[in-house]
């Protein structure tokens, strides 16, 4: 996709601070840190969204954000971390360029996720029968 930002990373284009690379794979500093240390991990190759993912590929990805996420928090002692991905901008996707966000977090930090909301009288049992899968 010559004009998507991530490839143009991937392609060596356009700077980054990478911290992994393999034939697949990149991960590198995100540009707008929540805090220092903040990576995204993508795949070389162009997917728009994570739900568009080879699953061979996405697994390979989960593998190394994990890998990150033990990483910041031993190098920066963060108290948690945040390994999260955003699908379609309604999500707050801004990079069409599939990418997980390993954030680190620090009790205390300020950070609230997203509000929660509660099921109504029997809504959740419908709404599970909706997503209920077989093994
Ligand atoms: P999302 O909003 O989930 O699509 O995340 C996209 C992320 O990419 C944002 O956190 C941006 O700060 C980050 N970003 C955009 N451009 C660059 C860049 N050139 N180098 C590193 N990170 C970037
Ligand atoms: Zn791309």
């Amino acid at each position: 996709m010559s004009d998507c930002i991530f490839c143009k990373i991937a392609a060596g284009e356009i700077p980054a601070n990478k911290i992994y690379e393999s034939d697949e794979l990149l991960a590198f500093l995100d540009i707008t840190p929540v805090h220092p240390g903040h990576t995204l991990v993508i795949p070389k190759k162009h997917f728009a969204n994570i739900l568009e993912t080879p699953e061979e590929l996405s697994c390979k990805m989960l593998e190394l954000a994990k890998k990150i996420g033990k990483k910041v928090v031993e190098e920066f002692g963060a108290d948690g971390v945040n390994i999260t991905n955003n699908t379609h901008p309604a999500a707050g996707q801004s990079v069409l360029h599939v990418h997980f966000h390993i954030i680190p977090r620090y009790e205390h930090d300020g950070l609230q996720p997203w509000p929660h909301k509660s099921y109504g009288p029997g809504q959740a049992e419908t709404v599970a029968a909706k997503l209920r899968m077989e093994e």
